[in-house]
């Protein structure tokens, strides 16, 4: 007998870890021989699951196989298949082994890097990380730790957008001479970025009507026009405003429109604006030096954000986002409780990535980041990248060859948005069309909306999508179009 007071069970025994932790593998490794088998978007009704599950937690352990055996009946069904090849909407969630195996080593060691000496390897990989991704994207030194600036993790862009908002408005605020001037502060972007900017803008106290969206239009394929936004900024400060902060995007939600940064940039400069560039999506895609050029005037920015989650075989979550001035960041963030005080005879100075971020805790997503690197190169990432654009080029043409459609915005990375041409006695006809498709299960595909057009939107992407899996989509359009149409 053990006495009472002692834990009569091991919940982490390496034993019992190592054996049932093949089980968990063996399992998502026949998951992924079987996800397209399933329909892609889940098919089931809201309060499915609690018709499925116990009322209260068990009160007895329960063996493994019972949980798996559960995650297949009643889980699975219950998902939205992000991994199926046959996944078009939205933007992907890259999963790939590497992702694994560095989601698998940071959960392993569970540790929590908020400062340097809570884990001094979390803190300097994720130094190292950044720098080496930002050197990949070609970012001028002032962003890079080996430069003048840093760059940190987060979980996504949205943690990443309150963050910079933040020692934006602290700056400001500095310089205004208090906290009553930030019903002044005025943050812009264009009507495609993403909403994540408007929550965050909301978040760090900027007046909801001091969020200024741009229009776009299809004249410039949705992208912010300078002189649009000069005017607006001149009518603000003609109205006793003060110009805060600008979004620009590279690769929109909508349509992966990209504003033209350097002339964005001159007028952030002229206005003293922080310039913030939302890469999420389209990011990835500038490690390809065909595609680099979308970030040309990058050094006119103050910060700059993408994730890897999306389109660089990165598992969820993983958001890098660079910064010129760390300390600006810090200035805003940081909070200095003894209980958290590095060792003071370490002489160097050392990051705190608690100071860099809204939580304390945090995860050694670096070692994600560091292991998918590795395990591809770059030759291999920029091959995923490039195939996955050829594969949306060709989905391009084959749309562009038939009469019935039309592309809708031309297309720079591998999202392709085109409809079925407008017929004044069907208004809603890419509404079903995109219905049929994705209530066959064997495709998922999602919409935009775009100066009052509703667009398919063709995201291809997913680790797993070869050009077969493109091909039987658009073969499945056509026949979902045909059987509408007649
Ligand atoms: C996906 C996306 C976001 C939001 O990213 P989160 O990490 O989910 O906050 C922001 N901007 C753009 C352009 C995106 O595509």
């Amino acid at each position: 007998m053990v006495s009472a007071s002692r834990k009569t069970f091991l919940p982490l025994d390496p034993v019992t870890f190592s054996n049932e932790s093949k089980a968990v593998i063996d399992f998502i490794a026949d998951y992924y021989e079987n996800v397209e088998k399933y329909p892609v978007q889940s098919t089931v009704e809201p309060g499915y699951l609690s018709a499925m599950l116990p009322e209260s937690a068990p009160y007895c352990p329960e063996p493994l196989q019972d949980i798996l055996e559960d995650v297949s009946n009643c889980i699975i069904p219950g998902l939205t298949h992000w991994q199926s090849p046959n996944f078009f909407a939205y933007f992907h969630a890259n999963a790939s082994t590497a992702g694994f195996f560095g989601e698998m080593l940071c959960s392993g060691f569970n540790v929590v890097g908020f400062n340097w000496i809570s884990s001094p390897a979390a803190t300097e990989l994720e130094s190292i990380v950044l720098d080496w991704m930002g050197k990949m994207l070609k970012l001028p030194s002032s962003f890079l730790f080996s430069g003048t600036g840093g760059g940190v993790l987060h979980g996504s862009s949205c943690e990443a957008a309150v963050c910079v908002l933040a020692a934006a408005r602290d700056k400001a605020l500095k310089e205004l001479g208090g906290w009553e001037n930030i019903t002044k502060l005025v943050v812009y972007a264009s009507d495609q970025a993403h909403f994540t900017f408007q929550k965050a803008a909301k978040l760090v106290g900027i007046p909801p009507s001091n969020f200024r969206l741009i229009e776009t239009s299809f004249s410039t394929g949705f992208s912010l026009s300078p002189e649009n936004l000069r005017f607006v900024i001149e009518d603000n400060i003609r109205s006793g405003l003060v110009p805060l902060f600008l979004c620009a995007t590279i690769g929109t939600t909508p349509s992966g429109a990209v504003d033209p940064i350097a002339e964005l940039g001159k007028v952030a400069m002229e206005f003293k604006l922080w310039l913030h560039i939302d890469a999420a999506y389209a990011g990835s895609g500038c490690i390809c030096p065909e595609l680099r050029h979308y970030l040309d005037g990058v050094e006119l920015a103050n910060s700059i954000s993408m994730n890897p989650h999306k389109w660089f075989l990165t598992n969820m979550d993983c958001c890098c986002l660079w910064i010129k001035e760390p300390k600006l960041l810090v200035d805003s963030l940081s909070t200095d409780p003894e209980i958290l005080r590095n060792n003071a005879s370490k002489s160097k100075a050392v990051v705190d990535c608690k100071d860099w971020q809204i939580a304390l805790s945090r995860r050694f997503r670096a070692l994600k980041l560091w292991v998918v690197i590795r395990r591809h190169g770059l030759a291999n990432l920029m091959c995923h990248i490039r195939s996955d654009i050829a594969m949306a080029k060709r989905f391009e043409a084959l749309v562009g060859e038939d009469e019935r459609f039309e592309i809708v915005v031309p297309r720079k990375f591998a999202l392709v948005c085109f409809r079925l041409k407008p017929k004044v006695e069907e208004e809603d006809l890419n509404c079903k069309l995109v219905e049929a498709i994705n209530s066959s299960g064997r495709a998922f595909m999602s919409h935009a909306v775009l100066s009052g057009i509703y667009v398919i939107r063709c995201a291809i992407g997913t680790t797993l999508t070869q050009q077969h899996h493109v091909d039987a989509l658009w073969k499945l359009i056509q026949d979902k179009a045909q059987s509408l149409l007649m």
